[in-house]
C-alpha cells in the first residue's frame, strides 16, 4: 500500500470532491492539522443529503439482520458525537441541535408487536442496550401517542441532531481551519498518470475544463461518486442514489407532541427544538428523479397520524427529496483505492449523518498516518472486487 506520509503529507495539496457533511467533516479535520484542502462543491455545501437526511443517530435501534458488521463503526461513531457537536459549536458558535433523550420504536397493533418482538431479539442477541416497554410505559414518555398502541421498545442512546445546522457549522468551521471551500465548482474527473493520481479537472459551461493539480483527491460526492470520470475501471464506485421523499409538519415548540425520536411501523418521526416535526422517510430506487409525489406525502402523513393522530392540526412547513448514497451492499466505502493517491469516503446511505465524525477521524488517520485504521478495513472498495472474482 502506498504511503501518503513519503515524501511528506505536510506538503501535499489535497483536493475533496464534494461538500456535503462527509466532505466537509475530512477537510475540517484536516485543515485542523494545517494541511492545505480545497473543497469542490458542485452547487452550495451542505445542500444535498446532508440537507434532505432526518439527522437521526441511530447506531443501534436501526440495526438490521443484513448490517450487523456496520454495527462496531456506527457505535463509535455514536460515542464520537456529544464531543464532536461541542466541538464544533465551540469553533463556530452555530449550535447543532445535538439531542440525547433516546429513540423509541413503537408497535401500533398486535402484529406489529409480534414483528417488534422479533426486532428486539436480534438487538439482544447483539447485546444492544433497548429495552421492552409497555403500552402503559409507553405512553408515560409521549402521552400524544396513538392510545391503542400495543407497546414498543426505548434505546436511550439513540439521538439526533440538525443535520442542516451541522452543515453550515461545517462549512463555517472549514474556513475558520483555513481551508478553501469552492463552491458552484463541479468537478468533472479526476486526473490520473501512471497509477497516480495528479489533479482534477473541473468543469467549465462551454469551455474545458481546467485542470486543478493535487497530490491526494478524497472523493466524497455522495451519491453521484460513481459519475465522476477518469477513474480506471476497477475503482469505479457502485454507489447508486436512493431516493427519499420527506416533510416537515410545524408544532408548537413551548408544547411538542413528541419530545424523543420515535419509530412508527411505516415512517419516522424527529421532533426538532424550533417546534418542526420531521416525519420520513420514503425509500425509492428512481435514479436522480427528484419528483415529489402526492403518493410519498400520502404515505407519510398516514403513517405519521396513525402513531400521532395530533398532528391533524398542525401546519405543513415543508416537503423535499434527497439521494441517500447507496453502496451495492449498502454499507459506506472507505480508505484508500487502487489508485494512488485516491481516497474514498462514499456510500454511506442511510447513516451519513451518524458515521460523520468516526468517517472524517478514520480517513484523516489514514491519509495523515498511511495506514488504514482496523475499524475502517471491513469497508475496502476491494470488497465488491473480491465478489467480482468469485462470482
Ligand atoms: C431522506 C433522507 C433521510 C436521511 N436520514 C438520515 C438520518 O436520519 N441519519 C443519518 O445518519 N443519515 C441519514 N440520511 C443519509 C445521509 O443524509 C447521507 O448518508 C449523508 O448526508 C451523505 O453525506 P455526503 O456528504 O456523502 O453526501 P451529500 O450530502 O449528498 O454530499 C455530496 C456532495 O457532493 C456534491 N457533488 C456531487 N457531484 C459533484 C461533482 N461532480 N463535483 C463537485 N461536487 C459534487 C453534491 O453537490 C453534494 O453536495 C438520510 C438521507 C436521506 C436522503
Amino acid at each position: 500500500m502506498f504511503n501518503i506520509s513519503k515524501p511528506g503529507v505536510s506538503a501535499a495539496r489535497i483536493a475533496v470532491i464534494g461538500g456535503g457533511v462527509v466532505g466537509l467533516s475530512i477537510a475540517w479535520r484536516l485543515g485542523q492539522q494545517g494541511l492545505a484542502v480545497a473543497v469542490f462543491e458542485a452547487g452550495a455545501c451542505g445542500r444535498e443529503a446532508s440537507w434532505a437526511a432526518a439527522g437521526m443517530l441511530a447506531a443501534q435501534i436501526e440495526t438490521e439482520p443484513t448490517e450487523e458488521g456496520l454495527l462496531p463503526l456506527a457505535r463509535e461513531s455514536q460515542r464520537l458525537w456529544p464531543d464532536f457537536a461541542v466541538e464544533l459549536e465551540r469553533a463556530t458558535g452555530i449550535a447543532v441541535g445535538f439531542r440525547d433523550e433516546g429513540t423509541m420504536m413503537v408497535a401500533l397493533t398486535r402484529d406489529d408487536a409480534e414483528k417488534l418482538r422479533f426486532t428486539h431479539d436480534l438487538h439482544r442477541r447483539m447485546d444492544l442496550p433497548i429495552s421492552w416497554l409497555s403500552a402503559a410505559e409507553v405512553l408515560a414518555r409521549e402521552p400524544h401517542l396513538n392510545p391503542r398502541l400495543s407497546g414498543g421498545l426505548f434505546s436511550p442512546l439513540d439521538g439526533q441532531v440538525d443535520n442542516r445546522l451541522v452543515a453550515q457549522a461545517l462549512v463555517a468551521a472549514c474556513r475558520k481551519a483555513g481551508c478553501d471551500i469552492r463552491e458552484n465548482s463541479p468537478v468533472d474527473g479526476v486526473e490520473i498518470v501512471d497509477g497516480r493520481v495528479t489533479g482534477l479537472q473541473l468543469h467549465r459551461p462551454d469551455q474545458d475544463p481546467i485542470f486543478h493539480p493535487a497530490d491526494i483527491v478524497v472523493m466524497a460526492a455522495g451519491a453521484w461518486s460513481r459519475g465522476i470520470k477518469g477513474l480506471p475501471a476497477r475503482s469505479r464506485l457502485p454507489v447508486r442514489p436512493v431516493k427519499g421523499q420527506m416533510l416537515a409538519l410545524r408544532m408548537d415548540p413551548a408544547a411538542p407532541l413528541l419530545r424523543h425520536v420515535v419509530w412508527a411501523p411505516n415512517c419516522y418521526l424527529v421532533p426538532r427544538r424550533d417546534g418542526r416535526l420531521i416525519v420520513g422517510a420514503t425509500t425509492e430506487e428512481r435514479g436522480f428523479d427528484r419528483t415529489q409525489t402526492a403518493g410519498g406525502m400520502l404515505a407519510l402523513l398516514d403513517g405519521a397520524w396513525r402513531a400521532l393522530p395530533g398532528i391533524e392540526e398542525l401546519a405543513v412547513d415543508e416537503f423535499w427529496c434527497g439521494f441517500r448514497p447507496g453502496s451495492r451492499d449498502d454499507l459506506p466505502i472507505l480508505g484508500m483505492s487502487d489508485t494512488e493517491g485516491l481516497i474514498l469516503a462514499t456510500g454511506h446511505h442511510r447513516n451519513g449523518i451518524l458515521l460523520t465524525p468516526i468517517t472524517a477521524q478514520t480517513i484523516v488517520a489514514a491519509i495523515v498516518s498511511g495506514r488504514i485504521p482496523e475499524l475502517i478495513r471491513p469497508f475496502a472498495l476491494d470488497r465488491f472486487q473480491a465478489a467480482a472474482v468469485s462470482a
